[in-house]
C-alpha cells in the first residue's frame, strides 16, 4: 500500500530524502513484506516526529533493531533504527551501560571486556541488538529477559517521550522503577503480545563482572570460530546423568554453590550443532555423541577469579557431579572442542545452527519459570514429539528439550523445539498441532501459562489479564498505530 505523495513528503521532511524509501525494488529486501515505506531516523527527536505523523495519518508503524524477528502487516511504516547505533555510557562504578537500539551485543561485549565487565548476550547471538530483552547461555550469571533493563527512554505510541525510573526524576540511568508506580512491566515487553508498544530510543542495561581476558581471543572465520588457547582459569565440560532428576539435583547444587559462569542445559543435538560446520558433519556427530552420553545433561563453564578460586570451583563441581552420578563427555574434554565451545557459548555465535539444525524451520515453546515445573512439562512435550520423529515429520533429536539456570538457579528456562521442513504441509500441520496441544497442556496441568496470544480461558485464569492489557493498550495507543502490539482475545 503506497503512501500518497503528500504523506511521503511529510516523513521525508523529518529524516531527509536519503533516509526514506518506498522503491519497489528495495522494499522486498526488508522481510519480503509490502511496507508503506522504510524510514531511518537518526535520533529520538526524529522518532518522535515520525510517530506523531503516524498518529496524524493513522498509519501503523513498527520499529526494528537488527530484524531477527517480527511479523509485519502489509502497509506498515518500517522504522529501521540502524542509524541509532551509539553506546552512550558505560558506567563502571554503578555497573550499567546505556545504549541506542542498533548497538549489537558483540560491540558492547568487546567494550565491556576491556573494562573487566560483561553483559547478558541473548542466545539468538551477539549479532542481535543488545537493547531488547532476551535470554540465553549466560543467564546463570548475567540474568535474563526483562530483569536486565534499568531506566529507559521511550517514545509512546501517541508520540510522547517518557523517561522511566531514575531517568525521569534525577536524569540518571541506574534504576528502572519509580518514583511512584513503576512502568517496568509495560516497557520491558514482558507482557503479551511479546512486544512493547511504541519505540525504545535508549536503554540502560545491567552489566556484570567478567573474569576473563580484556580482549576475547577469538580466532577463525564464520562459521568456524574457536579459541586456540583456553584462557587461564577457564574450563568447559559437558556432563550427562542417569536421569532428569539426577541432572536437576546437580543443577540445584551448582546454583547454590555459585560456581558456574555458565550453565546451559544443551541436549547433545545442540552440542553437535555448536562444534560442527556442515549438516552432514553435524548429523554424524549427533549420532556419535548420542551413544556416548548416559542420559540428559548440561554444558558448564567455570571461570575462576584467580588460580585458587578456579581450583576451588573445580573441586566443588567434581563433588556435585560425583554425587549425582554424572559423567563427563570425553569429546568436550579435547581442548580443540573445548576451545570451540568456549568461543561459541561466551560470544554466542552458533545459535542459528543450534536452533535450526538440518530442518529448515522450527517451532519452539520457550518458558521461564520454576525449572523443576518446566522440566516436568517438557518431558511430556518431548514424548509427544516421538511419534512425529518416527513418521519422519520432524528432525530426530531424541525428543529432547533443553534449558538452563538463571541467576544461579533462582529461576530457570526450559525450551523445546520441533525442526521440520516448511515445504512439507503434513509436517507443518503436525508441528502446529503439537505446539497447540503442548501449550494447552501447560495451562491445564498448571505448569505455566503461555502469555503470547492467550485465549479467554487463560486470561480468566490470570485475573482477567487480557482485559487489563487491552485497556492499557487503548490508553497508550488511542489511534491504534503501534503495529504488532495488538489487542488480545
Ligand atoms: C535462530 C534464532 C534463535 C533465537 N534464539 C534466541 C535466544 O536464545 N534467546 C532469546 O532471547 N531470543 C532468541 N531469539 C529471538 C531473539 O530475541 C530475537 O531474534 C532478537 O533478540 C531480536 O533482536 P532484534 O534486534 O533482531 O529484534 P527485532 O527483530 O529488530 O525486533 C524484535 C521485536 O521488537 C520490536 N522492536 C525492535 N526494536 C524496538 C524498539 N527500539 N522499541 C520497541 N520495540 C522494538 C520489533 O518491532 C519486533 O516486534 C532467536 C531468534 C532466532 C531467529
Amino acid at each position: 500500500m503506497a503512501l500518497s505523495k503528500d504523506i511521503y513528503s511529510a516523513f521525508e521532511d523529518v529524516v531527509g530524502p536519503e533516509y526514506i524509501c518506498n522503491d519497489p525494488v528495495i522494499m522486498p529486501s526488508y522481510h519480503g513484506t509490502e511496507f508503506a515505506a522504510i524510514v531511518l531516523p537518526k535520533d529520538t527527536a526524529e522518532v518522535q516526529a515520525i510517530v506523531k505523523l503516524c498518529n496524524k495519518y493513522k498509519l501503523p508503524f513498527r520499529p526494528v533493531c537488527t530484524g531477527w524477528t517480527g511479523k509485519f502487516s502489509k502497509g506498515t511504516l518500517y522504522l529501521d533504527l540502524r542509524r541509532m547505533n551509539r553506546i552512550i555510557e558505560i558506567n563502571e562504578t554503578n555497573m550499567y551501560a546505556v545504549v541506542e537500539p542498533y548497538v549489537i551485543s558483540a560491540q558492547l561485549q568487546a567494550e565491556l571486556m576491556k573494562r573487566g565487565l560483561h553483559l547478558n548476550v541473548k542466545g539468538a547471538g551477539s549479532n542481535c541488538s543488545a537493547m531488547l530483552r532476551g535470554h540465553g547461555h549466560l543467564d546463570q550469571t548475567t540474568s535474563g529477559d526483562d530483569r536486565n533493563h534499568l531506566a529507559i527512554e521511550w517514545v509512546t505510541p501517541a508520540g510522547d517521550i517518557v523517561r522511566s525510573g531514575s531517568l525521569g526524576s534525577s536524569d540518571e540511568w541506574f534504576c528502572g522503577d519509580g518514583p511512584g508506580p513503576s512502568l517496568r512491566s509495560i516497557l520491558t515487553s514482558a507482557v503479551p503480545p511479546g512486544v512493547t508498544p511504541g519505540v525504545f530510543t535508549k536503554a540502560a542495561l545491567k552489566i556484570y563482572h567478567w573474569p576473563g581476558p580484556s580482549r576475547f581471543p577469538v580466532e577463525g572465520i564464520s562459521p568456524k570460530y574457536y579459541l586456540s588457547e583456553i584462557p587461564p582459569n577457564f574450563m568447559a565440560r559437558y556432563f550427562s546423568f542417569p536421569s532428569v532428576e539426577k541432572m536437576w539435583e546437580a543443577e540445584i547444587k551448582i546454583g547454590e554453590s555459585e560456581i558456574a559462569f555458565e550453565l546451559m542445559g544443551f541436549n547433545v543435538a545442540m552440542v553437535a550443532a555448536n562444534i560442527t560446520t556442515s549438516n552432514e558433519e553435524e548429523e554424524q556427530t549427533f549420532q556419535r555423541l548420542s551413544k556416548e552420553v548416559q542420559g540428559p545433561g548440561f554444558f558448564i563453564i567455570l571461570a575462576g577469579n584467580s588460580a585458587a578460586d578456579f581450583a576451588y570451583k573445580k573441586r566443588v563441581l567434581e563433588q556435585i557431579i560425583g554425587e549425582a552420578g554424572g559423567r563427563s563427555l570425553a569429546s568436550v574434554e579435547d581442548p580443540r572442542t573445548e576451545g570451540i565451545l568456549l568461543c561459541q557459548c561466551i560470544r554466542i555465535s552458533a545459535s542459528i545452527r543450534e536452533t535450526f539444525r538440518p530442518g529448515g524451520a522450527f517451532s519452539s515453546i520457550p518458558v521461564m519459570g520454576q525449572r523443576d515445573l518446566t522440566i516436568q512439562w517438557a518431558i511430556g512435550a518431548g514424548q509427544a514429539k516421538e511419534p512425529l520423529i518416527e513418521k519422519g515429520l520432524i528432525v530426530d533429536d531424541g525428543g529432547a528439550f533443553f534449558g538452563w539456570g538463571v541467576e544461579q538457579g533462582h529461576l530457570g528456562k526450559t525450551e523445546i523445539f520441533c525442526k521440520y521442513d516448511p515445504q512439507n504441509p503434513e509436517a507443518k500441520k503436525a508441528v502446529e498441532d503439537w505446539h497447540n496441544a503442548q501449550s494447552a497442556r501447560a495451562f491445564q496441568e498448571r505448569y505455566f501459562a503461555l502469555l503470547a496470544g492467550p485465549n479467554e480461558e487463560i486470561g480468566r485464569g490470570l485475573s482477567n489479564y487480557h482485559l487489563w492489557w487491552n485497556k492499557i493498550q487503548q490508553a497508550l495507543d488511542p489511534n491504534g498505530v503501534s503495529a504488532g502490539a495488538g489487542a488480545l482475545v
